[in-house]
């Protein structure tokens, strides 16, 4: 097996060499593994590399992990019924719906298994979502169709994402990776036999530091409405269109219900919720759950997702330019749901594929979740800063 770097690594040939395959067999050392961004999609990488025995350091900008998109999203962990058959992400996401429940259990991060329901509400709809049922199928993933076109996903549901991310993170430390916040990488990581771009918004950046243009990364803002109203019981989805798959509403393991996101795309970064939001979510949101009707929110907020340019998505792979870097980029809408995945594949394609050390759960760390609802976290911390 050959490292990015060119360095062959140790086989495990018998079974015998329980984390061997992420040391060098020319010197023996573990490899010096730099990963770039402390999102889900970072730390997941962090903690894949370290229980394969790399030596890992995480570096974020940010004081925290977890301010961008990872800490700012929906929540939902998909099953993928209504991923495109065949591509990256539904693999990812697929093999995710395995490798995830374990992690969750041993590290203690939340989940609603609420199930998500789709009513359509005319026949165009009440085709889209036949087809999204026999998508659903292809997958591999349950499905509930009834009389009425009423399609109910029983596997969809809830989590903390914020909870979730710094579960990782804390995780990763206890497998020995060194986490640095506040630290930027403002060029070429040359100090690492592999370097992992989880950098999020930031990673066709990183990309270029790297001497590769092969892709780039914009904001796609999605903003959200909080609301203090008991929320559904189940996940309520509107049926997709191609662009977004619209407005939901669904409720927080705190007991509120929210509403959205919106998809504006930007140049910039703007971490703003646009005053035009909430007409834009309101209308859809009590369509979709009455018991909204008349609210007013309590909190708004927004993520960015990093949307690739042209269409990229899900860039999971070596670089072409320089053979010590992978991407884990252009993560743009399901990274919470298939980071573990997107994990284990950037430990295969660095050649770190051997056999995982046990995973190690317990308190300490970045595990020690702040207190107040997580939706308001990164909103706060940008209003601070
Ligand atoms: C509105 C919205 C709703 C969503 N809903 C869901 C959902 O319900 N379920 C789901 O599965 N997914 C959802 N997603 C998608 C999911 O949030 C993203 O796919 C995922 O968070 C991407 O993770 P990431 O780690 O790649 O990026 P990020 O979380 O953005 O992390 C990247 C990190 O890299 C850091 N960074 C950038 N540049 C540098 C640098 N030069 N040096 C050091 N650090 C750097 C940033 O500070 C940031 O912390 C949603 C996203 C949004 C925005």
């Amino acid at each position: 097996m050959v490292s990015p770097s060119g360095i062959a690594f140790e086989g495990t040939a018998g079974g015998r060499a329980p984390i061997a395959a992420a040391r060098t067999r020319r010197y023996g050392a573990p490899m010096r593994a730099v990963v770039v961004g402390g999102g889900i999609v970072g730390t997941a990488c962090a903690l894949a590399l370290a229980r394969r025995g790399a030596g890992v350091e995480l570096r974020e900008a940010a004081p925290a992990l977890g301010l961008g998109a990872s800490g700012t999203n929906s929540g939902i962990l998909h099953t993928g019924f209504d991923s495109v058959p065949g591509e990256l992400e539904t693999e990812l996401i697929l093999r995710a719906a395995v490798l995830r429940p374990p992690v969750l259990a041993a590290l203690g991060v939340p989940f609603a298994a609420t199930g998500a329901v789709l009513t359509p509400r005319d026949d165009a709809e009440r085709e889209t979502v036949a087809t999204l049922a026999q998508g659903a199928a292809r997958n591999g993933v349950t499905v509930v169709i009834g009389d009425d076109g009423r399609l109910e996903v029983p596997g969809e549901g809830l989590t903390d994402p914020v909870a979730f991310v710094l579960a990782l993170g804390a995780a990763a430390q206890r497998h020995g990776a060194r986490i640095a916040t506040g630290t930027a990488v403002t060029g070429r990581v040359a100090d690492a036999d592999l370097v992992v771009n989880a950098a999020g918004l930031g990673a066709g950046r990183v990309a270029r530091l790297h001497g590769d243009d092969s892709f780039d990364v914009h904001p796609r803002k999605g903003e959200f409405l909080v609301f203090d109203v008991t929320p559904p019981p189940q996940i309520l989805l509107p049926v997709p269109t191609k662009r977004t798959k619209g407005v939901l509403v669904f409720g927080t393991l705190d007991g509120r219900t929210i509403a959205g996101p919106t998809a504006v795309d930007l140049d910039e970064e703007d971490w703003s919720v646009r005053p035009e939001a909430r007409g834009e979510l309101l209308g859809q949101a009590v369509s979709l759950y009455p018991a909204l009707d008349g609210a007013e929110p309590v909190f708004a907020y927004a993520g960015l997702r990093p949307a690739g340019r042209g269409g990229a998505n899900y860039v999971v792979r070596r670089s072409e330019a320089d053979p010590a870097l992978v991407h884990a980029a252009a993560i743009r809408s399901t990274g919470l749901t298939a980071a573990l995945a997107i994990a284990e594949r950037v430990a295969a394609l660095a050649g770190a594929d051997g056999p995982e050390a046990e995973l190690r759960g317990g308190p300490g760390g970045w595990g020690r979740v702040p207190a107040g609802p997580w939706y308001r976290r990164a909103a706060e911390h940008r209003a601070l800063g």
